[in-house]
């Protein structure tokens, strides 16, 4: 049984960062937000897609990669804590997951990267922001239960962007009728 070791398995490899043997780029806010802003303005509904899909796929990758690795790690609830506590050591912020099942669930989150980042620069949203963290949710829960990418919807139902108490998602089986 492999242990896992925060301090052996995120870290740097001469200039590179590493995660469990996966090389990952870590942005400032600056970026994030700027990158967040250009493809909304840019391209609306697709480039808020863009940003949703990328996230679910690297999100999706990473943690089946690091499951298949660390195979103590086998409950329910040992997948979900793990998620949340890789986002945090990311430094993407924190996540609760709550009343998850096959079907989906519910998240919360009381402080992020991307709120923070988004009110620095641009302040106060009319509609809810956080489409990383909606299409990474998306990637790990379709890890932790065995599905293709795709197989659940992520809605973001309130967003501190909007100067709401927290950023709340919801999960649903996607419906491709
Ligand atoms: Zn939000």
């Amino acid at each position: 049984m492999k242990p896992f070791n925060w301090q052996k398995e995120l870290g740097r490899e001469g200039h590179r960062l590493v995660f469990s043997g996966q090389p990952f780029a870590m942005h400032c806010h600056h970026y994030n937000i700027n990158l967040q802003k250009m493809l909304e303005d840019a391209l609306g509904s697709s480039g808020v897609e863009i940003l949703y899909s990328a996230a679910e796929e690297s999100g999706f990758h990473n943690f089946s990669f690091m499951l298949a690795q660390f195979t103590n790690i086998k409950t329910l609830k040992s997948k979900i804590e793990m998620a949340s506590v890789i986002y945090q050591n990311c430094g993407l912020g924190i996540i609760h997951f709550q009343e998850i099942g096959p079907q989906g669930g519910r998240i919360v989150s009381p402080a992020s990267h991307h709120v923070t980042g988004w009110l620095a620069k641009h302040g106060k949203r009319d509609t809810p922001g956080c489409h990383f963290l909606c299409g990474w949710i998306a990637g790990v829960m379709a890890a932790v239960f065995n599905h293709h990418t795709g197989f659940y919807h992520v809605n973001e139902l309130s967003c501190k962007m909007m100067r709401c108490k927290e950023c709340v998602f919801e999960v649903t089986v996607k419906n491709d009728d």
